[in-house]
């Protein structure tokens, strides 16, 4: 039971989320004293506001609210990405740290949670606006993090590029060369497959969950993959679907959907990389749309998210966008299309309504499919795992080949799935011929390893 909660909508949703599938679950009934554990663990250890003053290249000054939610430390440092987005607020990056911390617990790696960022608006600006905003920002936060006290990483905003300008400006001020951030450039300390890491890591994943629920007989190949996003997240994870012979039939942006015009075909990797390009450049598909090799094989929606524009069969969707991308009637359009599996690339990518239409269809009724919902916290662990790896290399002063780092991936999200899956078997009443609920599980699996970790360190008695 949370106290005095402020007005914040997201959290609050992930916080019931998280409380919900403990409550149903036998957790509390062997482990009473686990409900205090949940009270403590539900507010952050320490929360960081500050202000961003930068000058555009008008000469005039701007100002942003920038963030940082050190939520928990009990398995390792703070660690988060960093969200620059006009719609960032506290309680968006409370319930991302939240959810950071069972995700990274979940990994088996020794990483506490935490996120940030700043209501700032990549979108529009130049280079030069971008690079005086993140030497602003990190002004401020250099003073908060550290690589034994916090690491962040990027998020929706936030790549390779900022993480340079950032880092850049943590080692003049500090005057120290140290992993401080994840996602570096190569050749400055950088992980092999970082970038690639969270949307490989959802489809190694949603891998393990088809070969389970089919018995060892079905893979990716030959599946019709609905994606949304068409950011980092999105692009890897459509590279990989079609690397293992499946078919990429939709991607969207802010503005709007790219489904394809029929019922067969599949984005190819050259589409994929065109996207990447222009989304370099902040553009949006739209664009893309109105050219003739684009326009003559896909459909542009625009304002609309793909899961109820595409024709024909879905049997896999990979929410890869943003949170609450997939509302209840959405999950059943997505059922009725013939979806099997749904696993979040995003954070909290489904609505709890859309979570509640997939949990109840885990059972395979006469006549239809048993589906299989993975949550973001389990399914896109692989981006902060490969930051832990990186941070790993950092603290050793060493490079892994890109198969080492890769292999790595592949392990961890091999036990993440198996640790969700054993843990729901273990707390969650099985019944006949229903599939282990993997969002409990992997609640359950990440929750209780923050617990008794608190626990040891006297965070609560
Ligand atoms: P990017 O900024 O690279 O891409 C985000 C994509 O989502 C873009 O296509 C963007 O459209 C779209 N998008 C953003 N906001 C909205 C919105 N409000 N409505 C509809 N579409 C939107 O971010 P990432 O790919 O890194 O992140 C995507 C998701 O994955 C986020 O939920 C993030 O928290 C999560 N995630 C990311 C990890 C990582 O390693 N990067 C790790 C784990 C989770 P547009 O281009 O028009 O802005």
């Amino acid at each position: 039971m949370m106290q005095n909660l402020p007005f914040e909508p997201e959290f609050e949703q992930a916080y019931k989320e998280l409380a919900s599938t403990l409550e149903n679950s036998t957790l509390f009934q062997k482990k009473p004293e686990f409900r205090k554990a949940l009270q403590v663990v539900s507010v952050p250890e320490r929360v960081i506001q500050f202000r961003v003053v930068w000058e555009d290249d008008k000469g005039q000054v701007q100002i942003n609210r920038g963030y940082r939610v050190q939520f928990n430390s009990a398995l390792g440092p703070y660690k988060g990405g960093l969200r620059f987005h006009p719609t960032v607020n506290l309680s968006i990056l409370k319930f991302l740290g939240f959810e950071q911390i069972f995700k990274n617990a979940l990994t088996g790696l020794n990483m506490g949670g935490g996120k940030g960022g700043s209501d700032f608006d990549p979108k529009g600006k130049t280079d030069n606006e971008i690079r005086r905003f993140c030497v602003s920002f990190m002004t401020e936060l250099c003073k908060h993090i550290g690589a034994d006290t916090d690491v962040p990483a990027g998020d929706i905003g936030v790549t390779g590029r900022e993480v340079g300008f950032m880092f850049g400006q943590y080692k003049k001020i500090r005057n120290q060369w140290e992993g401080v951030l994840t996602g570096k450039g190569g050749s400055w300390g950088g992980s092999l497959i970082r970038p690639e890491a969270t949307g490989y890591g959802v489809v190694y994943y949603v891998e393990h969950m088809i070969q389970h629920a089919s018995g060892g007989k079905e893979s990716f190949a030959g599946k019709r993959v609905a994606i949304s996003g068409s950011g980092n997240v999105a692009q890897y994870a459509a590279l990989k679907v079609i690397e293992l012979g499946g078919s990429v039939i939709s991607l969207s942006d802010s503005q709007g959907a790219l489904v394809l015009n029929g019922e067969e075909g599949s984005f190819t990797a050259e589409e994929i990389n065109t996207i990447a390009e222009i989304k370099v450049q902040r553009k949006q598909i739209a664009e893309l749309a109105t050219q003739a090799a684009f326009s003559s094989k896909f459909k542009y929606i625009p304002g609309a998210r793909p899961w109820t524009n595409i024709a024909g069969r879905i049997d896999v969707a990979l929410p890869s966008a943003t949170q609450n991308e997939v509302s209840g009637d959405e999950a059943k359009a997505l059922i009725a299309a013939g979806c099997k599996f749904i696993a979040e690339g995003s954070n909290m990518g489904s609505t709890q309504e859309a979570i509640d239409v997939f949990e109840a269809h885990r059972d395979a009724n006469p006549g239809a499919a048993a589906i299989w919902y993975a949550p973001g916290k389990a399914a896109n662990a692989g981006g902060v795992a490969v930051s832990g790896l990186e941070m790993a290399q950092n603290s050793a002063r060493v490079n892994w080949s890109r198969e080492e780092v890769d292999s790595r991936l592949k392990k961890i999200m091999e036990d993440c799935f198996n640790n969700g899956l054993a843990t729901a078997k273990e707390y969650v009443t099985p019944a006949e011929g229903v599939l282990p609920s993997l969002v409990a599980g992997s609640n359950i699996a990440g929750f209780t390893k923050v617990a008794e970790a608190m626990k040891e360190h006297g965070d609560w008695w």
